[in-house]
Parts: C-alpha cells; structure tokens; sequence
C-alpha cells in the first residue's frame, strides 16, 4: 500500500496527513458510485441541489476556524489569507446554491419551420477535477460546487500536499449529498491519470508542463476538457503612476503567500525613470513580515516544500551568474524552522533570462526598465503565458488603451494582479490555459452539454 503524505511546511517534523493512496481499482469503484448517484440527483428538483449546496455553505462556514487553522498548518497559508480562503469557500457554495435556479436554455421563436426550437442543457456526467495545493479549499470548490449545482457527481484528486484540506472538505460536504456523489481520491500523478480515463468532464488546475499532458489526455478520450495553469504575470508601471501605491500593491501580489499564486507578479515593467519606483517597492517588500504563517501580520510564510525552496535558491544563483542584480532578499538563510525563501527581487537579466520566461513558483520576481509603454508592451506580452496583469497609471485613458493590448486573461487597473472574484470568469491566454473559463456564469458552459430540440406540430 503507498501512502500519501502531507507534510507541513513550516514545520517539517509535522506530518499533518498520511493516508492510503487510491488504487486503480478504487478509482473505478468511485466512478461507478459516482456514476449511480448522479443520475439521481441529475433528476433531483432545482431546489433540491440548492439546498444541499446551502446546507454545504453552513457546514463549512461553521467549520471555519478548524479550517482555517488546517490550511495554515498544511500549506503554510498566512492567517489573514487563510481565514480570507474559508471564507471565500462558503461564498462559493451560497453562489452556486443560487445557480441552480437559472435559465438552462432557450427558446427560439421563430424557428425554421411552423413548429418551435429550443435548447436545453445537461449535466455531463461524472466531473473529475485534478487540482493544486495553493488554494486547497477554493479551487476544488469552485469547480466542485459548479459541478454539483448543474447535476453532476464529482471525483477530486487533490494534490498530495493539501491532501488534508481535500479530505476535510469531503467529511464537511458529504452529508449534504447523495451517497457516492462527491468523493475524494488521494494520491498523485497516477491516480489523476486514471481519473481522467473514468471522467465525463476534466477539469484541472496546477502547472503548466502538466497541464499540457493533461489536456492531450482528455482531447484523446473525447472528453471536454479545461486548464488552467501558471503564469509569467507582469505589472507595469506607467510613468505617471501613483508611485506608493503601485509599490505597495506589486509587492504584496509578488510576495504575498510567498509568492505562490498563480497570478502572483513575477515581473515589474517600469516605463520611464524606474529608480523612485525601485527605491519604494524595495521599502514595502524589506517592511513585509517573514514568520510563521500563524502568526498575525506574516505576510510571507514558507515555500511549500525543500524542492520548492531549492528551485527559488537556484533561480537566485542563476540570476546572479548571468549578471543580474539583487535589489533586496536573497538567498542567506532564515534562522526559523521550515521552508523559507527571503522576498527577492532582481534586475539587469537579459530578456531570455529563466526568470523573466519560466514561472518560479515562490517569493522572486523580476525588475524590467523600458523607456515606452510599446516596449513594455512588447516585454509583457513575450513569454507566451498570459494569466493575469496589472497596469499602474493616473491616467485613465493610458491605462484602458495598455490593457487593450496585454495578452492577459485577467487585467488589473490599478490593483495587484492577484486577487479572484468566484463570480466572475477567470482563466487566461496562450500557456496559461487550455479549455473554456471556468467560475461565474462560465461554469454552466462547461459542466453542462448542449441540446438542441425541433418540434413540429403532428399534423
Ligand atoms: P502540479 O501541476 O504539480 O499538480 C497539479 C495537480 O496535478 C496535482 O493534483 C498533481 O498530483 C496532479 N498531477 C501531476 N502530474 C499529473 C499527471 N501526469 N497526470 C494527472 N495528474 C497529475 O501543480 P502544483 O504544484 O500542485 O500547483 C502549482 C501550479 O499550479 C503552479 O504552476 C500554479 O501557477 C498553478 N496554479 C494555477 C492556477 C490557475 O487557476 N491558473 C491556480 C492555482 C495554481
């Protein structure tokens, strides 16, 4: 038996989770359960799959404290973003507890001949939903409670790291739904192989290497299939920005849950004079408090594991070797236990550097000084990712016409490009996703399929 274990990062001695991982033949037992129960509740009345998912949003608003202290413990999430993500997991659940009640199709009046078209949509079946550690309660839920709110049944493999959170939120939802509806299968890599060989519908969020294996997977079963995957997210900083403001926003989105957010920024484009800019970012990321993530006030907790400390050390080594500046952080040790990686910032790469390419899932991003907003355009638009961006300008008409041209999914005015409204669509361009949007009325598009009815009269 392999187990799946789930250890936290900012005190690795502390094994918070450590569990069977499913097997092959549990995958098709769960997806032969799941499969019996949904055809139930794809009958079950509107106010029916409202209610659960009401019932769900009570459940784990009154959870609320026990999860906050789990993600915290399990993922090293700051308190303040910790308590922001519960919260959040109940807004999910009381949206799409309303959602049932929406139009599922339409009428075509008229139609081509002297009768009526009309269109009506249907749940897809059994929704398999691989998912990240970053978010251990949001993201599973935003694609979970879509899910079951348009009468599907869910499988969720969580990743092994926020193994916990998943299996929590399962305990807390279960009771609400039809035996077999919603279950979890812990484990990694192979399980959400098989996973997508039993699923209706995929949808997945996590890195971008895996992502891409993920999506030719699904398109070669004939599955639907979303992505949603890494960022390379650039801020840019117009000349007549508001200077403190910007800092202050770009340093939280870059180094806020040690910088482990998909939309996190990774690189800051100054149009123009950077230095009073550079000299007020590094002053509110030097004030951003590095501790425990339990302890009020951390802004900047650990990594999430040694891998993914070395890679943030490694990313700063070769900064360093190809001739980059450290403008503040580093990589000198922190004298606390766990995974920690100084808030860093460098600049002077050159463009092909990794930094300003590859996504470094951690506290580091990347200063860039251009001289106009075309060649800042032309640096944020050069990786190929396209998740989120920020431009920071006074000016209302610069700031609508540079977001016109970002090749972004999410654009951010003035506000750091972190930051996810649930009721509204979210996913991105080029590498960073794959598939329809997901969240917000765009989750009806995808966990439903479309039919198109004719009818004529008999005679
Ligand atoms: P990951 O890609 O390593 O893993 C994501 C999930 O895929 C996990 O459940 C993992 O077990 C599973 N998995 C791994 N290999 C697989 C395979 N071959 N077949 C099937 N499943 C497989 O990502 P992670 O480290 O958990 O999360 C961090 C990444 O997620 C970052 O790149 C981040 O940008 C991205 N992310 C994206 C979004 C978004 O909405 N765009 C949100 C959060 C995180």
């Amino acid at each position: 038996m392999n187990l799946v274990e789930s250890i936290s990062p900012q005190q690795p001695l502390d094994i918070v989770c450590s569990v069977a991982e499913s097997t092959l033949s549990d995958v098709h037992k769960a997806a032969r359960a799941a499969r019996a129960a949904q055809r139930a509740w794809a009958a079950a009345l509107p106010s029916e799959r409202s209610a659960a998912l009401g019932g769900a949003a009570d459940t784990v608003a009154s959870a609320s404290e026990d999860l906050v202290a789990l993600v915290i413990r399990e993922v090293g999430k700051p308190r303040s973003e910790a308590e922001g993500e519960v919260s959040r997991a109940v807004s999910i659940l009381r949206y799409f507890a309303q959602q049932v009640y929406d139009p599922i199709g339409a009428v075509h009046m008229p139609s081509a001949a002297s009768g009526l078209a009309f269109t009506r949509r249907r749940p897809r079946g059994v929704a398999g939903l691989i998912t990240p550690w970053n978010f251990p309660l949001a993201i599973p839920l935003w694609k979970a409670a879509p899910a079951l709110a348009f009468g599907n049944a869910v499988l969720l493999k969580p990743a092994p790291q926020s193994s916990a959170c998943a299996l929590r939120l399962q305990e807390l939802l279960a009771v609400h739904f039809p035996p077999g509806l919603l279950q979890v299968l812990a484990g990694g890599a192979a399980v959400g192989s098989a996973l997508i060989e039993v699923a209706d519908v995929l949808s997945f969020t996590g890195s971008a290497a895996v992502g891409s294996q993920i999506a030719a997977a699904a398109a070669g079963r004939g599955i639907p299939v979303q992505c949603e995957m890494g960022g390379q997210n650039p801020a840019i900083v117009l000349p007549d920005a508001n200077v403190g403001a910007a800092a202050k926003q770009i340093a939280l989105a870059a180094y806020g849950f040690a910088g482990q957010k998909c939309t996190a920024t990774k690189r800051i484009v100054v149009v123009g004079q950077a230095s009073e800019f550079v000299h007020a970012f590094i002053a509110e990321t030097e004030g951003l408090k590095v501790a425990d993530p339990s302890e009020p006030g951390t802004t900047v907790g650990p990594v999430i594991d040694e891998r993914a400390r070395d890679r943030v050390r490694d990313a700063i080594a070769g900064a360093k070797n190809s001739g980059g500046r450290i403008l503040t952080g580093g990589d000198a040790e922190i004298p606390i236990d766990g995974w920690y990686v100084r808030p860093t910032a460098v600049d002077g790469l050159p463009p092909s550097h990794e930094l300003l390419q590859e996504e470094v899932f951690g506290p580091i991003c990347a200063i860039v000084s251009v001289d106009t907003v075309d060649q800042a355009l032309e640096v944020a638009n050069e990786t190929g990712y396209g998740l989120a961006a920020s431009v920071h300008s006074n000016d209302l008409d610069s700031a609508l016409l540079v977001s016109e041209l970002l090749n972004a999914g999410q654009i951010k005015l003035n506000a750091p490009t972190t930051g996810v409204d649930f009721f509204l669509p979210f996913g991105g361009e080029g590498k960073s996703s794959y598939g329809q949007r997901e969240q917000g009325k765009a989750a009806l598009e995808f966990y439903t399929s479309l039919h198109t009815v004719t009818m004529l009269p008999s005679k």
